[in-house]
């Protein structure tokens, strides 16, 4: 597949093949010993905070957007220097997949023009949950498309582990580099996560959750409490069944006892009789 960006020409993206004309002449944001001799990525802490953010409301599907900046150069050469970011507003998400819409490219645009006239589209970013920083066939796909100039960047953010990578064009291949951090104010750490809304709809499952288990707890012990009273029913009913029982075999055993005494007695008087007879 060959790739064509936006200048019309067919070719493998590669930051070193970066036009000078392009860039903007402006000093490098950070220390002079910083500065390395290649093309160098810098993003404001700011803007990798508003990333992060929104990267941290939802943990459980992936978020997308694109990173706002200006193609810079000092004396050394050309570097990226990323300002800001567009949330992907109306980007399709699922799980493990993340797709830029006719209307997120709108409105995009319109933020663009509204809030950045003077910026580029510099790359995107979009998040892993959970499954780590790479770039897979399908980011490969959309990397290639919309953000194929030499110096377009693409951002991968794991909000679970809090890994982080930028990848950079090199003969067409999106390789992991470094990135600098412009402190321009402080980073922003997980408590974000606690004021999210997604936290907030986890403790309503929770909450419902814990309300399910309840009544299931409730049937089960009313089950169980009915089931103890026919055991308790039963048993009892089979004492006293056991008891009558008893009581008819005593009186049974008792009635036949003077009827054997009778019997036994007049053997007896028999034999006396027969004795006297005989004595006559
Ligand atoms: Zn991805």
């Amino acid at each position: 597949m060959s790739d064509i960006n936006s200048q019309g020409k067919n070719c493998q993206p590669d930051f070193h093949s970066i036009s000078m004309e392009e860039c903007l002449s402006l000093p490098f944001p950070l220390s002079q010993d910083k500065r390395e001799g290649d093309f160098q990525v810098v993003i404001k802490q700011s803007a990798l905070n508003n990333i992060k953010k929104h990267g941290m409301q939802n943990k459980s599907i992936e978020v997308c957007g694109v990173l706002v900046g200006r193609l810079c150069k000092d004396d050394m050469g050309a570097f990226l220097y990323i300002e800001s970011s567009i949330p992907g507003e109306y980007a399709t998400h699922k799980a493990t997949q993340v797709t830029f819409t006719a209307e997120t490219w709108t409105y995009i645009s319109n933020q663009m023009e509204k809030e950045y006239p003077d910026k580029k589209i510099v790359g995107w970013y979009h998040t892993h949950p959970g499954f780590g920083v790479f770039l897979s066939e399908m980011d490969m796909f959309i990397h290639r498309h919309f953000f194929n100039l030499p110096w377009q960047v693409a951002f991968v953010y794991d909000p679970c582990s809090q890994e982080q990578g930028m990848f950079l064009w090199i003969q067409g291949k999106a390789i992991a580099s470094t990135i600098q951090l412009e402190e321009d104010m402080p980073e922003e750490k997980i408590r974000i996560s606690l004021e999210n809304l997604d936290f907030k709809s986890d403790s309503r499952q929770l909450d419902k959750r814990i309300l399910k288990l309840e009544k299931r707890t409730r049937k089960m012990l009313y089950i169980f409490g009915i089931l103890m009273m026919l055991v308790v029913g039963w048993l009892s009913a089979m004492t006293y069944q056991m008891l009558e029982m008893q009581k008819k075999i005593m009186i049974e055993t008792k009635q036949e006892k003077p009827l054997q005494d009778i019997k036994e007695q007049s053997t007896e008087e028999k034999k006396q009789t027969i004795v006297k007879e005989q004595g006559k």
